[in-house]
């Protein structure tokens, strides 16, 4: 008989934001760490084909894959978990979706009948899922289904899972992940919410195998009870989920509650055995622990960047792969560094603001971004930095703008800039990508930056040969438009800055340096580090500037 596709579906109740996408990366990985194949995939609900094209602050970060494609930051908490690249597949959207059929509609594809939502979206959504799963030679899929039930959003998703559930070749669980207040007034948690979830599940045809309480804080006894008679799920199968002391913890709080056999059970499947890997996160687990209880020794990193606030409050989301290779290489050097979120825009009319600001750090980040609001900040920043022996990391725009800063402040080329912000500067040091210069006038803005895993050499007996263990070529992944103008190579060189990194060819820098006889550490990337930096192998920049801010 042919294997079974075994898929848990993982679906959100109440509230978004109560950590479903850790939630699913966790479940994943316990079924990883009893040697399966495991593969994740998101459904997100927007109309968006991708998430390139949105705002930071309403979206959060855009994760970019190896193959190019600009996804969900929970793809990113995937591969950290799983510690496996995942593909362009593995990610969907309503409009990735609703694209593909009308395009197929309009190739005659579906040979003379009507089109209709249902069933021929949910067909298109189950078709993905085992695309992936194919691709991937999963044992077990992970499918998490974005937005919360009961919203008019991701019912033809819920559709789609409850169809495949009814294959004979798949065997399907459901996990709700819902949430539990406690009011403040009332001091008890309640469980209406859940139940009225849950129903709201029944409601699409799905009937929940498994209910993971997020809340504050563990659940007690008699709140299981009433979740597994309210909700008609085994008083095992409803998880206590409270905040955690990392959210690497996670898969330790499910595992605790047997939560793992439980799920394997449900499918079928043997319980398996814990793999060299589980032992190694458990190990990573007590570092950053033991890291964490130590005082005063934390090294304080600040990221200068813009997409923070949205209304009264301050998201961190948008930066959170660069957050979470912070945590990688401090837990590698025994540290729990602070991030310190800097303002920069403030910089451009208060030096004190800055000074006061810059003199408290051991290290600054400018992180990547666009446009120009905050520039002339980062800029100035950069150059305190850079005056001051201040360990810095410049990732993509940062870089760029280490670039601008060199020119204008050492290269003697006054008024130098990227022209993605002034199209007329006199010395363009940071120009257009050739290949993109058409996209922009045809305003074709959508997944058509140079995206994704490229590959470059390094210069021997630099920095960052050193930093990557003088490894020779590299691999990492890019979103950008703009490059170093190949014109002010010579000029900048001569100046003192070291291209350590370049494209094969050598036509593209990737990473901009000063030698460490002149700066301790001061150096600027191209690329992404934090889209490839995981728990068990921090990557190397960040584990430069970690020391780097140590040493301080
Ligand atoms: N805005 C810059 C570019 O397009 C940098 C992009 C980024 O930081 N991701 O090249």
């Amino acid at each position: 008989m042919k294997k079974k596709n075994k898929v848990i579906f993982v679906v959100g109740g109440v509230m978004s934001g109560v950590g479903k996408g850790v939630t699913t990366a966790s479940i994943a990985k316990l079924i990883q760490d009893r040697g399966y194949v495991v593969t994740a995939l998101k459904i997100d609900p927007y109309i968006n084909v991708d998430a390139g094209t949105m705002n930071p602050t309403e979206h959060g970060e855009v994760f970019v894959l190896a193959d190019g494609d600009e996804t969900d930051q929970d793809m990113g908490n995937y591969e950290r978990y799983l510690d496996v690249d995942l593909r362009r597949e593995n990610y969907m959207t309503t409009g990735r979706v609703y694209k593909t059929v009308i395009e197929r509609e309009r190739n005659l594809e579906y040979g003379g009948k009507c089109v209709e939502v249902v069933p021929h979206i949910p067909l298109e959504i189950i078709g993905r899922i085992d695309r992936a799963i194919a691709l991937a030679r999963s044992d077990v899929a992970v499918v998490e289904i974005g937005g919360t039930v009961g919203e008019y959003q991701n019912i033809l998703f819920l559709e789609a899972a409850r169809m495949m559930r009814r294959r004979n070749d798949v065997d399907a669980c459901f996990i709700l992940v819902s949430y539990l207040p406690v009011p403040s007034k009332v001091g008890e948690m309640k469980t209406k919410p859940t139940q009225t979830a849950a129903r709201t599940l029944n409601s699409a045809g799905i009937q929940a195998d498994f209910i993971v309480a997020r809340a504050d804080r563990a659940l007690d006894e008699k709140r299981k009870e009433k979740i597994a008679m309210f909700c008609d799920v085994a008083e095992e199968n409803v998880i206590s989920a409270p905040d955690a002391d990392s959210i690497y913890a996670v898969p330790e709080v499910f595992e605790k509650q047997h939560f793992t056999d439980l799920i394997l059970k449900r499918l079928n499947m043997e319980s398996g055995v814990r793999t060299v890997r589980a032992k190694e996160w458990d190990k990573m687990l007590r570092n950053l622990r033991s890291a964490s209880e130590k005082v005063n020794k934390h090294p304080r990193i600040g990221i200068a960047g813009k997409y923070f606030a949205t209304g009264d409050y301050v998201l961190s989301d948008s930066y959170i792969s660069v957050i979470e290779a912070i945590k990688h290489a401090g837990t590698a050097r025994g540290v729990l560094p602070e991030i310190v979120w800097l303002d920069s825009e403030i910089y451009e009319t208060d030096n004190e603001r800055m000074f006061a600001d810059l003199r408290a750090l051991d290290g600054l980040i400018v992180p990547g971004g666009f446009g120009m609001r905050g520039i002339e900040g980062k800029i100035k920043a950069i150059a305190y930095c850079r005056e001051n022996n201040v360990p810095f990391l410049g990732i993509c725009y940062g870089m760029q703008m280490l670039v601008v800063e060199y020119a204008r402040h050492v290269a003697g080329l006054k008024g130098a800039h990227t022209t993605e912000i002034d199209a007329n500067t006199q010395y363009p040091v940071i120009d257009i990508l050739p290949e993109q210069r058409k996209k922009l006038a045809q305003r074709d803005f959508g997944g058509t930056m140079r995206l994704g895993a490229y590959e470059a050499k390094l210069l021997p007996d630099t920095l960052a040969a050193k930093l990557y263990g003088n490894r020779g070529k590299i691999k990492e992944r890019h979103r950008h438009r703009y490059e170093v103008n190949p014109q002010y190579i010579k000029e900048m060189t001569s100046a003192g800055l070291v291209f350590s990194a370049t494209s094969p060819d050598g036509t593209l820098m990737e990473i901009a340096e000063l030698p460490q006889s002149k700066h301790p550490f001061f150096i600027g990337a191209q690329f992404h580090p934090e889209f490839l930096s995981r728990p068990l192998s921090p990557h190397p920049l960040f584990m430069g500037l970690v020391s780097a801010c140590l040493k301080k």
